[in-house]
């Protein structure tokens, strides 16, 4: 059966209920703007909204018939049963890829994917959050604007940014460059990824040698014009050529799928079409001509960071990777959230994002409106409003992200739920935020890298984050953790809550935003950040100040 991929859209209930009809549309939603739907692959190489197709089949029944009484289990994208709860407990709680400490490599995952007992759901994927590429490119937005006031007087004009990987993630990067006005050169092995984000207007031009795309950033940087050029070719070829030719880009990283060695990142020896018949005949030999590939990679990366470039990791392991191959200095590159993130993080401001259910533009565009002038005299959401109007398109159902912290997040969710009970939007509105948020990820190569405590790898803040927000009545809770190449290396926790307009809403959004943004502060406080200290005073957040015995 050749199956589509549309959103339900508009006022009509399927369910009985709109937290059911919301987490179903939600559900459909990440297929409609995922990578590869029909093998239900959000993003990531493996990154899958349900396990297969008769567990989403039956997670999409579920929705429709359940009670708001019952709560439906989800066992690694497979729907595992209904529990009868209360009208004040999740609707669905779900856990993706938990393994236990000693078994929770990469070999066993793709092992156990194989036998059907587990997939891995990314972190917005496998429970149904995914906005489009909206939030990674708000995300490299505020990355490269951190750089552009550290290091470029807060302006990116005439700066040459290089990067590889234009999959569902890194197909952010051209648009978030250009909106940063630098000229950025993007590379992939994959012709296909080239043309779509050239079709979706994320990336201006293709070039047909890397010759002519260094021609092309020349002149753009010249002439003080922002520009993004596609090439075709393998990063750990390309890269080690720009370095070899004397070029010092001013900022340098790279988001190929390079956490995963068998179904994400292309070897430099082999074509994309020989990687991808290795991945079934021979996944060991992938595994270790990747890693050599990836250290060629990385070294060139620390070439770039000694000549003078801003290097940064982009969260997708590649340092970890290149260490295992053997290069010794691959943590000189720093990581993205430590370098220019944290102090937020330690205020507990991070991805929040908002999806209109009806699938009325004119919902988002009134939602903005109302926080233009709700949050005036904040900078970074006045700016990415503002910007995200005016060059990011919908995907989907349309959505709005911003970095908001805590009371912000619950003082825009529970007006938009009086709007919606008033009639002045088309209808609900879910609420959720990224896994990459304060008090939700542990990840100590790339959340969590060098606490202040050296807390990285303590994997009890998402446990508690998740348990927090099914004390308090959230609609959807997950536990996430690393699959594919991130096996072992993840705990994270994800949460969405349906905005329809109701006072049981309103209790719930209040509940699980204020309680979520006190984990964050607690979290980064406990770690001994002042940042959060401070909010924790400023904001009356009920953290215990001991010091260890
Ligand atoms: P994806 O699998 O959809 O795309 C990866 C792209 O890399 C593909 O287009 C592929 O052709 C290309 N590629 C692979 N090997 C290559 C090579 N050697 N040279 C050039 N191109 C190559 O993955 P995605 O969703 O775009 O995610 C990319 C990475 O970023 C993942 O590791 C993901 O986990 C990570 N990520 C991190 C963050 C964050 O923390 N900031 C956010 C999103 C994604």
């Amino acid at each position: 059966m050749k199956r589509e991929f549309a959103v339900t859209t508009g006022s009509n209930l399927r369910c009985k209920g709109w937290r059911q009809e919301g987490l179903l549309r939600l559900l459909e939603n990440v297929l409609a703007v995922g990578e590869d739907p029909d093998n239900l692959v959000v993003y990531a190489a493996l990154g899958r909204a349900a396990r297969d197709w008769p567990s989403h089949d039956k997670i999409v029944e579920t929705l429709r018939t359940m009670d708001e009484e019952d709560t439906l289990i989800v066992q690694s994208g497979k729907p595992i049963g209904l529990i009868r709860t209360h009208a004040d407990a999740p609707i669905v709680i779900m856990a993706n890829c938990n393994m236990i400490g000693q078994w929770a490599k990469a070999e066993n995952f793709y092992d156990w994917e194989k036998k059907g007992l587990i997939c891995w759901g990314g972190l917005t994927a496998g429970d149904w959050q995914y906005i489009g590429s909206q939030g990674v490119i708000q995300g490299t937005y505020e990355i490269f604007m951190r750089i552009a006031e550290r290091h470029f007087h807060g302006d990116l004009k005439g700066r040459f940014i290089l990067t590889a990987g234009l999959g569902g993630m890194g197909g952010a990067q051209p648009l978030a460059g250009r909106m940063a006005e630098a000229a950025i050169l993007c590379i992939d092995v994959d012709e296909a990824r080239i043309a779509r984000r050239l079709e979706i207007g994320y990336l201006d031009e293709r070039a047909n040698s890397l010759d002519e795309a260094l021609a092309m950033i020349d002149k753009a940087r010249a002439e003080k014009k922002p520009i993004s050029v596609g090439l075709l070719g393998n990063a750990a070829t390309i890269y080690p050529d720009i370095l070899a030719r004397g070029i010092v880009p001013d900022i340098v990283t790279d988001q190929t799928s390079a956490h995963d060695l068998v179904y994400g990142y292309v070897p430099d020896t082999m074509t994309l079409d020989e990687a991808r018949s290795l991945r079934k005949t021979d996944p060991k030999r992938l595994m270790s001509e990747s890693t050599r590939s990836i250290a060629k990679h990385v070294t060139a990366m620390l070439g770039f960071q000694k000549a003078g470039s801003v290097v940064f990791d982009n969260g997708n392991l590649i340092r970890t990777q290149a260490k295992h191959g053997g290069v010794a200095d691959a943590f000189d590159i720093p990581i993205f959230t430590e370098a220019f993130l944290r102090p937020l993080f330690a205020r507990a401001i991070g991805p929040f994002r908002w999806i209109a259910l009806s699938n009325s533009t004119s919902d988002i565009k009134k939602i903005d409106e109302f926080a233009l002038k709700r949050f005036a005299d904040n900078k970074i959401v006045t700016n990415w409003i503002k910007l995200a109007s005016q060059y990011v398109p919908f995907e989907g159902l349309p959505a709005r992200i911003a970095w908001l912290g805590h009371g912000d997040r619950t003082a825009l969710a529970l007006a938009v739920n009086t709007m919606v009970r008033e009639g002045v939007l088309d209808g609900p509105v879910a609420f959720t935020r990224d896994h990459l948020d304060a008090g939700a990820m542990a990840h100590p190569n790339i959340m969590t890298e060098n606490m202040k405590d050296g807390s990285d790898a303590i994997a009890d803040w998402p446990l508690i984050n998740a348990m927090a927000h099914c004390a308090s009545k959230a609609d959807l809770v997950a536990i996430h953790s690393g699959g594919g190449g991130y096996s072992g290396y993840m705990t994270s926790a994800g949460v969405t809550l349906i905005a329809d307009g109701s006072r049981a809403a309103e209790e719930r959004l209040k509940l699980s935003l204020d309680n979520d943004t006190s984990l964050g502060i607690m979290r980064y406080a406990d770690a001994g950040y002042d940042e959060a200290y401070d909010e924790a005073a400023a904001k009356q957040v009920r953290h215990f100040r001991l010091t260890p015995a």
